[in-house]
């Protein structure tokens, strides 16, 4: 609608039209229950087919295989950077971290505490460009993880494929909070999958876990209640008063993308409207610059920066004034990021380009 703007933010980030305006529509009665989902029981039975559904939806679209546990927990995917280890390490064992960007340090760093994680890879001294060729890592033997970050959201780097890894026992663990939803995967791949929902699957404060059966139940004598992945499975994510109002609408999300006719589907728009993106940068003589090599540039966060590094505030304020919000880099990187998550349409990524075009003949 007319007073919506192209909101290109990293997380929170903007949600599916249609689903806004169902949630909108449900907002003061759902349902036949008299009340909003807001003020529900979540033992209720509305909430119990709300969870329920939201669950199964997603296990339609990822092909979550049957000895995979799916939770729905809170405290954001920073709390699986110590929650992971706190669960299936012993505080003697270790882990193996690839870092590509800022979240896998923090992964890094965060499992430092509870095991001895080894960093076998990192981006940090080419400015996290790049992804390492597999075959080049040396795994350590008896690592209990191999931890990815499979998209990194600030600096716009992200893996195509996953490495093996290497030891008998270990798992690789995947960070999707910026790409969860937005491609294919094959689940069976992975130890744990895990992503925070504001960025491509619903508001912020849930989070989703998806593990495989076998690794739960291992969690270090001091894990928290709330951290062990246990507790929460045997208690289908009702241990505790769950975030029901964000469940909800990531329920709703998983319906449309559904609708949309699976992540096959998603991933072609989500492939479609990166390409103009980048082949504008790319086709922009120098003008616009993305640092990412381009075997690995993301298809949610596109970093870019300006030749003329002093128009970048300009190209900001202009781009606010015709509608189109929070390009700025991260703080920590600068320049621009457009993040192009699901929800963003194609007709704004069309929007941001015709608009780069003309600022570039009218500042080039
Ligand atoms: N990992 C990645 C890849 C992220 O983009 C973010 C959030 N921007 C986080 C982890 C941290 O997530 P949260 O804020 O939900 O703790």
């Amino acid at each position: 609608s007319s007073d919506r703007v192209f909101n290109f933010a990293a997380g929170p980030a903007t949600l599916p039209e249609n689903v806004l305006k169902k949630a909108q529509s449900e907002l003061y009665v759902y349902q036949n229950s008299g009340m909003s989902v807001m003020e529900m029981s979540h033992r209720g039975k509305e909430f119990t087919a709300i969870i329920q559904k939201a669950e199964a939806d997603l296990r339609e679209l990822l092909a979550v295989p049957e000895n995979y546990s799916v939770l729905f927990l809170q405290g954001g995917a920073t709390t699986q950077f110590a929650a992971i280890p706190l669960n299936i390490c012993a505080p003697d064992d270790s882990a193996d971290f690839i870092v590509t960007g800022s979240w896998g340090d923090k992964a890094y760093k965060e499992a430092s505490k509870y095991c001895k994680p080894n960093l076998i890879w990192s981006g940090k001294s080419e400015k996290y460009t790049k992804i390492p060729a597999f075959g080049e890592l040396k795994q350590n033997v008896g690592a209990k993880y191999l931890h990815i970050c499979a998209n990194e959201t600030i600096h716009g780097v992200e893996f195509k494929d996953y490495p093996e890894v290497g030891n008998e026992g270990g798992v690789l663990v995947a960070d999707m909070s910026s790409n969860f939803c937005s491609k294919k995967v094959d689940v069976s791949k992975f130890g744990i999958i895990y992503a925070g929902a504001q960025k491509n699957v619903g508001p912020s404060g849930v989070t989703i876990v998806i593990i495989r059966k076998d690794l739960i139940g291992k969690a270090q004598g001091s894990t928290p209640v709330m951290l062990d992945y246990k507790i929460h499975d045997e208690n289908n994510s009702l241990y505790n008063t769950p975030p029901c109002y964000g469940i909800y609408m990531c329920g709703l999300v998983f319906e449309d993308l559904l609708a949309q006719g699976g992540l096959g589907e998603v991933e072609k728009k989500n492939v479609k409207k990166a390409g103009i993106l980048y082949d504008a940068i790319d086709g922009s003589k120098g003008f616009y610059r993305c640092p990412v090599e381009k075997s690995v540039r993301s298809l949610m966060n596109v970093p870019f920066t300006l030749e003329k590094s002093e128009l970048e505030a300009e190209f900001i304020k202009e781009a606010a004034k015709e509608k189109m919000v929070q390009l700025k880099g991260h703080r920590s990187v600068g320049g621009m990021r457009a993040s192009i998550y699901n929800a963003m349409p194609l007709a704004g990524v069309e929007k941001l380009v015709a608009f780069m075009k003309d600022f570039q003949a009218r500042h080039g």
